[in-house]
């Protein structure tokens, strides 16, 4: 179930829309993430990473490892609060983008996501019907107004000051009230089994990599904050061999793609007339498109009407 366009408009606007919003999150999901709930802490016991929590909300409010009964600890601050003095943003060039996939693939790969889910999405996009489709990638906006964060009732999905927003999967209790208040479809849930492979479970868990994961949890893209921690570009800027993705620091007005061009963002902006997608739902996404004037890769056609 997803939120319409104008109930969230108008949660921007005062706070009394925002606690009718929240009243009305709590009241449509209420029963349906109660059933869920229960089927997902089954299945919670069947299959978890080694050392995982398994997070349950008491009558009180305590959000508590079901195991010891103790309550569950916040991530390190460092985790919660991002890169000092950072503001990643990223920009798409849609101009570029040849459909390849190449983008979803090299995400899939860092973070041992199953083939068949995707952090970053290739959509075919096409305005009107005497309009030119043209490809359009599309992983989660790290939005600096979220609505995702503002629902979760255990405070597992949070903004950082560097921009991003990340899920710490060691609070998720699987209630998914976040994916029904994203309004671009960024996020997923782990139905079954992970199954991670034993590279991933090796490495720790981090809500900065998301792996390995919980069943029962919500993922998304991370915006590869911790090899932007390091100096380097996320899996699906680095592995996009049009140079169509740039990432960087809003801060520093710069901005990278695979082939090392280095941009000025707020002059790309300009110049290119650059706006973020569905600009009216008062979400503000970091994540910028370059409008596809002059694309070099034409989309297919749609299918023939039957
Ligand atoms: Fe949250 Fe969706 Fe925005 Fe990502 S795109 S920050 S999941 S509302």
């Amino acid at each position: 179930m997803s939120l319409a366009v104008s109930e969230y408009a108008s949660m921007e606007t005062t706070g009394t829309n925002r606690r009718s919003f929240l009243r009305y999150s709590l009241a449509v999901l209420g029963a349906a993430a109660t059933a869920e709930f229960a089927c997902c802490a089954k299945q919670a016991k069947a299959a978890e990473a080694p050392g995982a929590p398994s997070p349950a909300l008491t009558p009180d409010h305590t959000l508590v490892d079901s195991r010891t009964g103790l309550p569950l600890p916040m991530v390190e601050p460092s985790v919660r609060q991002g890169i000092p003095g950072r503001k990643w943003v990223m920009v798409i060039d849609l101009s570029k983008c040849d459909g390849c996939g190449s983008c979803t693939k090299a995400c899939g790969k860092m973070h041992f996501i199953p083939p068949e889910r995707q952090w970053i999405k290739v959509l075919r996009m096409q305005e009107s019907e005497n309009t030119a489709p043209y490809f359009f990638p599309q992983p989660c906006f790290h939005c600096d107004n979220p609505p995702c964060t503002k629902v979760c009732p255990v405070d597992a999905t949070f903004k950082r000051q560097d921009g991003v927003v990340l899920i710490d999967n060691n609070r998720c209790i699987g209630c998914r009230f976040c994916m029904a208040a994203c309004p671009y479809g960024a996020r997923s849930f782990n139905w079954g089994h992970p199954n991670d492979p034993a590279s991933a479970l090796a490495e720790g868990y981090s809500p900065e990599h998301g792996f390995p994961r919980r069943v029962g949890t919500v993922e998304k893209c991370d915006f590869c904050t911790d090899m932007a921690a390091m100096g380097m570009l996320p899996a699906c800027t680095s592995g996009c061999p049009m140079g169509a993705i740039y990432y960087g620091d809003e801060n520093e007005d710069a901005v990278t793609n695979s082939n090392k061009e280095t941009l000025q963002f707020s002059k790309l902006m300009l110049d290119r007339s650059g706006y973020r997608h569905l600009e009216e739902l008062g979400t503000k996404p970091r994540v910028y498109y370059l409008p596809p004037k002059n694309r070099q890769f034409a989309a297919p056609p749609s299918e023939p009407k039957a």
